[in-house]
């Protein structure tokens, strides 16, 4: 029935919804869809500094967890060196392995 209707509206009302149809469908998904290049990729870092915590901070949750390459759009080459300059700084005490560190040592 959805589709006789859909046949039987008039021609130029049918060509003015196929038209906006592309706009509309690039829009959708815009949490997450937005940019899916590599933020290292994209500043074209070829090596990640364990010592530039300001960056190395984006790419870690609230809680201290290294964020995911789903959530962040790193690619993989990247994820990889992210990790291991975020244990590096960890290890050196830059960054914190949890959020425990975090509410013992600020204030
Ligand atoms: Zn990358």
């Amino acid at each position: 029935m959805a589709e006789d209707r859909q046949f039987n509206a008039p021609a130029a009302e049918r060509g003015d919804r196929r038209g906006g149809a592309a706009t509309a469908a690039t829009q959708t998904r815009s949490r997450l869809r937005r940019r899916r290049v590599c933020a290292f990729c994209a500043d074209k870092i070829e090596n990640i500094d364990y010592k530039d915590i300001n960056t190395l901070r984006r790419f870690i949750s609230e809680q201290g967890q290294i964020e995911s390459r789903r959530r962040t759009g790193t690619c993989a080459r990247h994820q990889r060196r992210l990790t291991l300059a975020v244990k590096r700084a960890r290890f050196l005490a830059l960054l914190p392995y949890t959020a425990e560190h975090v509410r013992r040592y600020s204030s």
